[in-house]
């Protein structure tokens, strides 16, 4: 049986929670674009390409509920009653957000605010930033020989908290490639605290920022260096931390810039 790609339109009364990819916007699912074409109002977050609200029909109602950092935004409590009741007024919703929905989008508070409220869901997945932005800017997360696994975390809260969520001293001795997202305001306490632990201070790390748009930046450094490295570039978020030996084969796969394109 063949079917067309992309699948159903998006549905009355249904809350379409979807990755909008790491930011470049090509990257989205065709599921995604299918059911942005589709829905009746979107509400996007602030890391999720512009540009793809071009593909939202023009009668469609837009939302920018993005939580500026700082800023007075939208309160989760806001955007869950946003989605619950506009799903409940018949509207086809599309939640769109950065990277993939699951991956420290607070997407599943959201599912189950629409699940207790009786109200039908539905996930699309995207692709994680998580391994997009090292992706593009040519870091393969796992490599035979070099990094078997890898590890995906938050760097948001001070790494030396004695409550933090994150287990650094674990982390310091994966054995595999570590991954911080939101983790460049803190990237000198992280840093010392993987050495502090054990972890390699010649060990390659970088920071990736803006992975996949035209606006990619990559600085690369040791992880002793890393600090230091994001301070000289002044690089600010958003941005994804590499530390594993996984970095070194920048230097081999961006002998082809030509294909890769980064910076
Ligand atoms: N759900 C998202 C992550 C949300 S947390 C995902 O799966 O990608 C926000 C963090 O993601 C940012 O602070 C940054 O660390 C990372 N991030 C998002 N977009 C990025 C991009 N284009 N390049 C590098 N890092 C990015």
């Amino acid at each position: 049986m063949t079917r067309a790609l992309g699948g159903a339109p998006a549905m009355p009364g249904t809350v379409h929670l979807v990755g909008a990819g790491p930011g470049d916007p090509d990257l989205l699912t065709l599921r995604g674009a299918r059911l942005l074409e589709t829905c009746t109002l979107v509400a996007t977050d602030r890391l999720a390409s512009p540009e793809l609200l071009d593909l939202v029909p023009d009668g469609a109602a837009r939302l920018d509920v993005g939580k500026k950092p700082g800023g007075r935004g939208w309160t989760q409590d806001e955007i869950n009653r946003l989605l619950v009741q506009s799903a409940r007024g018949g509207q086809a919703v599309v939640r769109l957000k950065g990277g993939d929905p699951y991956v420290f989008g607070r997407g599943g508070e959201e599912i189950e605010a629409c699940v207790a409220a009786g109200i039908a869901v539905e996930v699309v997945p995207g692709i994680t930033s998580a391994i997009g932005a090292p992706s593009a800017a040519g870091i393969p997360v796992t490599h035979r020989g070099l990094a078997a696994g890898f590890a995906v975390v938050t760097g948001h809260e001070d790494p030396t908290k004695p409550d933090s969520q994150v287990d650094w001293a674990n982390l310091a001795g994966f054995p595999g490639t570590v991954v911080v997202l939101m983790g460049v305001g803190e990237i000198g306490r992280i840093a010392d605290r993987l050495i502090a632990h054990g972890r390699d201070p010649r060990t390659p790390a970088a920071a990736v920022r803006w992975g996949t748009t035209p606006e990619q930046q990559v600085v690369e450094a040791t992880l002793a260096d890393l600090p230091a490295a994001v301070r000289d570039h002044s690089l600010r978020p958003p941005a994804t931390i590499v530390v594993g030996d996984v970095v070194a084969m920048r230097s081999v796969l961006t002998s082809t810039p030509a294909l890769l394109g980064v910076a």
